[in-house]
């Protein structure tokens, strides 16, 4: 065994020899074997220049080496090279902040396996009086579950999101409309609902063939998604048809949200095999204010009326010639309804 430098030790015990140190180690294994021995998980336990002293079956399976060969060749590093921190390793990780550690899920190799995740602990082990010996690190395979996590999490996604265009479906839309609006009277902010319909569309799936139309509807969505802040969150209602939840946002920023994505949809140049679609979107928007309502009793048929207003609004626009914002509120003003006594 080679004299190796040790890891900054105490002024007490700086006499001890790091041999010393290992046939400590050794017995505090013998006196905690019984411990050791009900572990489910692999263990390994390292001296201070990170060899391998101790390891149990579980730990030989899961890197494909004997015991005998561990014990000839015991550096740590033979073993599993671990990705947690680039050129570190989770032993010399515990020794040298001689502090616990906690590692989930992170990628490793042994001989035989290139895509291993493992659950790391790892806990450094002093002697009487608290020099430090080395490390126990507890390793579990969790390989099997984190694919079956990435398997769930896709069909999560699916369930609430639209297949062509990544968007949030109508149901999921919907339920987070109802959290919104409780958030928005928790926070006394105000909540805009937009709602968007692509313009004689039925001419682009007529004229460019259907595909082309699937085209347009994911452009439309991938610039909706990039136009829209983090904190919001934008759905496909139906066919054409896009609702956008726009958090802490009153109606003049409404109206500018909802302006700046019309233009930009008019300005940007969709192609399909070669051919320029030309695309607009007339839109509808309906704003919450909190302040005006106090006590919101149902939030549920109140996102139903929002959704509403945000549809008689687009309709408006359509009837106005297309290629236009509304707001619900305007609608009102102008039919003579005060809109903070309706709301
Ligand atoms: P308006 O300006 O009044 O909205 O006219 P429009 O043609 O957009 O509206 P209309 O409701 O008459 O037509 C909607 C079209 O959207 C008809 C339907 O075939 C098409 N559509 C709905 N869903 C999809 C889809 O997923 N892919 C494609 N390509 N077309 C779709
Ligand atoms: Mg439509
Ligand atoms: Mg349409």
């Amino acid at each position: 065994m080679p004299n190796n430098t040790l890891p900054s030790q105490n002024n007490f015990t700086s006499n001890i020899s790091s041999e010393e140190l290992k046939i400590g180690l050794v017995k505090w294994v013998t006196k905690n074997s019984s411990l050791l021995e009900i572990l489910i998980d692999a263990y390994c336990v390292v001296d201070l220049a990170n060899n391998i002293v101790a390891v149990n079956t579980a730990f030989t399976v899961l890197c494909s080496e004997s015991e005998r060969k561990i014990r000839k060749n015991p550096q740590f590093n033979n073993f599993i090279k671990t990705e947690f921190c680039p050129g570190q390793c989770p032993t010399i990780q515990v020794i040298t902040s001689e502090k616990s550690l906690r590692l989930d899920e992170v990628s490793a190799t042994t001989k035989l396996s290139q895509d291993l995740k493992l659950t790391i602990s790892g806990v450094p082990i002093f002697s009487d009086i608290h020099q430090l010996m080395g490390c126990l690190l507890t390793l579990r395979d969790v390989t099997a579950e984190s694919k079956l996590q990435i398997k769930y999490d896709e069909k999560k996604s699916s369930a609430i999101t639209d297949g062509l265009t990544h968007l949030y479906n109508k149901v999921f839309t919907e339920q987070c409309l109802i959290k919104l609006l409780k958030t928005s009277i928790r926070t006394k902010t105000p909540l805009t609902v937009m709602m968007g319909d692509i313009d004689h569309f039925k001419h682009v799936n007529d004229n460019f063939g259907h595909l082309a139309g699937d085209h347009v509807l994911s452009c439309v969505a991938n610039i909706l998604q990039e136009t829209i802040r983090e904190t919001d969150i934008a759905g496909r209602f139906g066919g054409e048809e896009f609702v956008v939840l726009l958090s802490n946002t009153p109606q003049a920023g409404a109206l500018i949200f909802a302006e700046r994505f019309r233009e930009i949809l008019e300005s940007t140049q969709i192609f399909f095999e070669g051919k320029h679609i030309p695309i607009t979107i007339s839109l509808g928007t309906s704003t919450f204010i909190s302040e005006s309502v106090g006590q919101l009793n149902n939030p549920e048929e109140k996102g139903k009326q929002m959704i509403g207003e945000c549809d008689m609004a687009l309709y408006s626009s359509k009837a106005n010639g297309r290629n236009k914002t509304t707001q619900f509120e305007t609608i009102k003003i102008e039919k003579g309804i005060d809109p903070t006594t309706k709301k």
